[in-house]
């Protein structure tokens, strides 16, 4: 690296550290190779602000996988309605309920439910399923049930979800076209807006590695994040199945992964970001990087282990075959190892003005 490249990248941290969006090309610089030895400073500025914004806690949300089926065929999805060799299964309310009662006895405090655009389960089943949940368990609820019309998701509030996530996986309505044939960018950046509107804590995020993905997009991608403003953001990296039509691309590599993640953690101080399964899923160590870059939050698979095989959204997802108390205990010791602690409580998302975005205050 020669002087002036130095300077750059020292003048870059200094941008970031002090929440000023850099321009594209700076951007583009974070991502190159000559940004290598800096980008430790980077991830280490981004624990810094988790460990000052959010504390130490990384707080376990205890994942429900209820349905396989789903009327969509996105080209990326093991579980789309594109992949004929999957073996299909639908958990009755009943069988949630259990799985709830067998996570809330190990100390789950906070749980995900979680299925493909499976309208089986309509308006009312949902509304049941969150009440018996809510009435029947002390503890915070999430919903990643795709989308739904502003009514819908007003009603499902009022039922008693706190929170529901919805990745936009692009800001690029054009590769969101060609990710989504039944789906449209506008309905899904629309839908998060209305559960915004409907009072939940929001979850959203992106694909990294995704095929067409320039440096501008994910720029283009931060930026929407930051304007988005969600409690929470989730960052996986795309990884090709192989009973896909993009079975044969790249996926999204670990480094790109863990730097956008760091960037999330600064411009979005107080978000609740998870280690996500599949940054564990390309990598030995991806969860705890993302841990030591910015991340806060995990979210253990508490599923019947029979199904989980089948909720393969992507190859190689690890912790298939343990069960959640083995997951928990498992999570306890690496988390520990890292010098933090395992938070099994509800996990709510406190917003402050002082750690949250200054909305007066644009960033760049
Ligand atoms: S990404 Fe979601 S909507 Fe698309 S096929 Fe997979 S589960 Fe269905």
């Amino acid at each position: 690296m020669n002087a002036l490249q130095a300077e750059i990248a020292e003048s870059i941290l200094k941008k970031v550290g002090q929440r000023i969006l850099p321009d594209l090309s700076e951007f583009e610089t974070i991502f190159s190779d000559s940004f290598s030895r800096y980008r430790n400073e980077l991830l280490k500025m981004a624990d810094e602000t988790r460990r000052k914004h959010v504390g130490d806690d990384v707080f376990l949300r205890g994942l429900i996988e209820f349905s396989n089926y789903c009327s969509c065929a996105c080209n990326y999805c093991g579980i789309s309605s594109y992949n004929r060799k999957l073996k299909r299964f639908r958990m009755t309310a009943d069988e949630i309920l259990n799985t709830v009662k067998y996570a809330y006895e190990i100390g789950f405090r906070s749980f995900v439910l979680q299925a493909g655009e499976d309208k089986f389960f309509d308006e009312n089943t949902l509304l049941s399923i969150i009440d018996r949940i809510k009435s029947g368990f002390d503890c915070a609820l999430s919903l990643s049930t795709g989308e739904w019309p502003a009514e819908s998701l007003r009603k499902f509030k009022n039922a008693g979800a706190d929170r529901y996530l919805l990745r936009i996986e692009t800001s690029d309505p054009v590769i969101f076209g060609e990710l989504h044939p039944d789906s449209r960018w506008e309905d899904r950046d629309h839908c998060l807006k209305d559960i915004k509107n409907a009072g939940f804590q929001t979850g959203s995020g992106i694909l990294i590695g995704i095929p067409g993905q320039s440096h501008a997009v994910l720029y283009s991608d931060l930026k929407y994040l930051i304007d988005l403003d969600p409690e929470m953001i989730g960052i996986g990296p795309f990884i090709p199945h192989p009973d896909t039509p993009l079975g044969n691309e790249k996926g999204g590599d670990i480094e790109t992964t863990i730097t956008f993640l760091a960037l999330i953690r600064l411009y979005l101080p107080d978000s609740y970001i998870p280690a996500t399964t599949a940054m564990g899923s390309i990598h030995p160590e991806g969860r705890k990087m993302a841990l030591m870059a910015g991340a806060n939050v995990l979210m253990p698979n508490v599923s019947p282990v029979e199904n989980r095989a089948s909720y393969e959204l992507y190859p190689n997802k690890i912790c298939l075959n343990d069960n959640a108390l083995k997951c928990t205990k498992c999570i306890e010791g690496w988390v520990g190892e890292i010098g933090r602690k395992v938070n099994m409580g509800y996990g709510h998302i406190v917003r402050n003005s002082s750690s949250g975005r200054d909305k007066s205050r644009p960033y760049g």
